[in-house]
């Protein structure tokens, strides 16, 4: 549809103009495309198929004359009994005494308004003399701004829709509308404003659902071929052999799942394009093995790799388990904010001149005066707590490197091919053998000394625990307060028996190494800390994760501390404390002591907090859809996926059916042209 200005419909002068323009709406493509959010319908239903606190319709007899009660000049309150389904309803009206004179007793009465079940009672917003007519229609609601009024918003699409609707041209091929039984573009935007049933609506709905993401699935499968096409020559010959060596030597054999990614990755390395890999397993599953094997083959092969972690905790754990497991020829280094000065200085001279294969570090990584000589390869660990830009500046660096971006948090599928669309993505999806099951629990915080007694004995036994105290969103002041007192009060407690710890966010970054190093030794056998042990950290003899007031965090979180634990031998278990208020917060703990799967609780948190929640909406690049759901329409997203590889990895759109649908995208992604051909 050529761009045409509202402006040639009737009635709309420049106020009008203005107030559509503060919404958006200047062409008429934007006016037809704002679509409702709601609609009313005044249906008729049994009493008792009326939902509570929901608009609904009632047809009555009026028993008596309405009753009217002042407050003063202004507000008033009208009450009326009416018989309806052999029941008395009583309805309600608040400042509009003047209404009194329409309710004759005996006499049929429709009245509409929100329902509350529990009285029988429903507060009247419309009412009208008789029944109503049987189909009355749907009516829609638009999100409005300013003082635009729904009506007149009605009246001006009515237009559009009467006058110009066969301007507007579809551009899905024919095939998918009928395979799909999709409704026509036009017909799909009479019934999104105007539906003659629910069914068109839901039909309209499901095309508008299918053609938002099919484009942008396009969209990232142009990411995908351009990043492919655009990094040829960057094969890297590893040597298999040293590869093999250091296999053997490892003190565990990889299962099937970390071989399976592992050939993935590998396969990437010694491929002509970039890897764009994203390296997903529950906590535990053997992750950073996988990647540091890579890792080695990337250094076997003549060049630099990174290894970006988010925290220091993180960045020191890394390294020593690097130097355990490579080969001692190769050249190790840490980077991360609290390396400064000569010793700084020091490290990226080295760099430079070629002298580290290894770098690992903080985001201290991307800072400008780093300068790989030949950085072959990028591991990007916890990925999303990274910002997008943070990532793009690190590709940025070594423009060829493959990278691999790894993470814990198992991200539900319909999210990872979303915001992660335009990645390869690898998946371990096995624990290695041997592993115990966590033992979950969940008790009310006047257990406390319960509990305690049972860590005590536990760690009579040699093991150890963490205690981690109750997030206080947006105050780390107030965080880090709790943690001091929730220390003492321990210490208290189990009067000098055991050592008690404490970490947190404020601690300098000498102090918690000290503390880490204190705990992963065993000097320390309870950790009381904030959130910061949240990500990696491993220390196998820790047997007992206590989450202090547990419903205040989201699910995926609770996991990801669960996942400190049940790293050794021993039985692990993982208590929850909590009295949770409202219902969603009891849901979530009975999930957690239910599963241990971190997809199933990804996918549960996902419909529980939205994807915003999960994982930061900005942050994490999951885009935002118009008429889409990412969690209700994930069978349309994989239908547009597997449609939208069909069409570029077949170059459908040099076919006849397929031009307009191409014509609509080139204008959407100018970025594609060249690669359209
Ligand atoms: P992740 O990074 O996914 O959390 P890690 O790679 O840190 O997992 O592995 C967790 C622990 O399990 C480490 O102590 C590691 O040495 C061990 N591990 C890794 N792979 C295996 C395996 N295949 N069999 C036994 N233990 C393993
Ligand atoms: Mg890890």
């Amino acid at each position: 549809m050529v761009d045409h200005s509202i402006q040639q419909l009737k009635g709309i002068g420049p106020k009008m103009y203005e107030k559509l323009s503060d919404m958006g709406i200047t062409t008429l493509e934007d006016l037809l495309y704002y679509f409702p959010n709601r609609y009313d319908h005044y249906e008729q239903k049994p009493l008792h198929e009326l939902v509570h606190e929901e608009k609904v319709t009632i047809v009555g007899q009026v028993i008596q004359e309405p009753i009217v009660q002042y407050y003063n000049r202004k507000r008033s309150r009208l009450t009326v009994s009416l018989r309806a389904d052999g029941a008395v309803v009583k309805g309600i009206m608040f400042n509009r005494a003047f209404a009194k004179n329409h309710f004759i007793p005996g006499e049929l009465v429709t009245v509409s308004g929100k329902w509350d079940q529990h009285r029988l009672q429903i507060t009247i917003d419309q009412y009208q003399k008789g029944t109503m007519e049987s189909n009355s229609p749907i009516t829609p609601i638009y999100p409005l701004k300013g003082d635009l009024k729904n009506s007149q918003l009605i009246k001006v699409i009515t237009q559009a829709i009467g006058n110009k609707l066969h301007t507007v041209d579809d551009f899905l091929p024919e095939q998918y509308i009928e395979n799909y039984r999709l409704p026509i573009r036009q017909e799909a935007i009479k019934q999104i404003h105007f539906p003659d049933s629910f069914t068109e609506l839901k039909h309209a709905k499901r095309r508008f659902i299918y053609e938002e993401l099919l484009i942008f699935q396009l969209k990232m499968q142009l990411f995908r071929k351009r990043n492919k096409e655009a990094t040829t020559g960057n094969a890297q010959q590893f040597d298999q052999e040293k590869v093999n060596n250091l296999m053997k030597q490892l003190p565990f054999v990889l299962t099937n799942a970390q071989l399976k990614s592992l050939k993935e990755i590998l396969d990437d390395l010694q491929s002509p394009y970039r890897m764009n890999r994203l390296l997903q397993g529950d906590v535990g599953s053997g992750k950073t093995a996988v990647a540091t094997i890579s890792l080695y083959a990337s250094v076997t092969a003549g060049k630099q790799a990174a290894f970006m972690v988010p925290t220091e905790i993180l960045a020191e754990q890394h390294e020593h388990s690097l130097r355990a497991m490579l080969p001692e020829d190769v050249s190790i280094a840490r980077l991360t904010g609290s390396v400064k000065g000569k010793k700084r200085k020091e490290i990226l001279q080295r760099l430079e001149a070629g002298e580290i294969d290894v770098l690992i570090g903080t985001h201290a990584l991307i800072q400008d005066d780093v300068h790989f000589t030949n950085l072959g390869y990028c591991i990007i660990d916890e990925q999303h707590r990274f910002g997008v830009n943070q990532r793009n500046t690190l590709k940025e660096k070594g423009i060829l490197a493959d990278i691999l971006f790894m993470t814990a948090t198992p991200i539900p599928r319909t999210l990872s091919i979303t915001a992660f669309g335009d990645m390869d993505v690898s998946k371990i999806d096995e624990m290695p053998k041997g592993r115990k099951p966590i033992e979950t629990y969940w008790v009310k915080h006047n257990m406390l000394n319960r509990i305690l007694s049972f860590i005590y004995k536990e760690m009579k036994n040699g093991s150890q625990a963490y205690v981690v105290c109750p997030l206080i969103e947006e105050s780390d002041k107030l965080d880090i307060q709790n943690a001091v007192d929730l220390y003492m009060q321990l210490q208290a407690a189990l009067d000098g028996k055991v050592k008690v710890g404490l970490m947190h966010g404020r601690l300098s970054n000498e102090e918690k190494e000290q503390v880490m190093e204190d705990f992963t030794s065993n000097r320390i056998q309870l950790l009381v800390s904030t959130t910061v042990v949240e990500v990696g950290v491993n220390v196998p003899n820790a047997t007992i994760m206590m989450i202090q007031d547990a419903d205040r965090f989201g699910l995926s979180q609770l996991h990801q501390l669960r996942g400190r634990v049940g790293r050794g031998e021993k039985q692990s278990y993982c208590i929850l404390v909590a009295d949770p208020k409202g219902d969603t917060g009891k849901e979530r703990m009975r999930i957690m002591t239910e599963t241990t799967d971190g997809f199933v609780l990804a996918e549960k948190d996902l419909e529980l907090r939205g994807p915003g929640d999960v994982f930061g909406v900005k942050q994490s690049g999951v885009p935002e859809f118009k008429v889409a759901d990412l969690v209700h329409d994930y069978r349309a997203l994989e239908t547009a996926r597997n449609d939208a590889i069909d069409i570029i990895v077949n170059k459908r759109w040099r076919e006849k059916e397929f031009t307009k649908l191409f014509d609509y995208i080139k204008e959407e992604f100018t970025l594609f042209h060249d690669l359209l051909n």
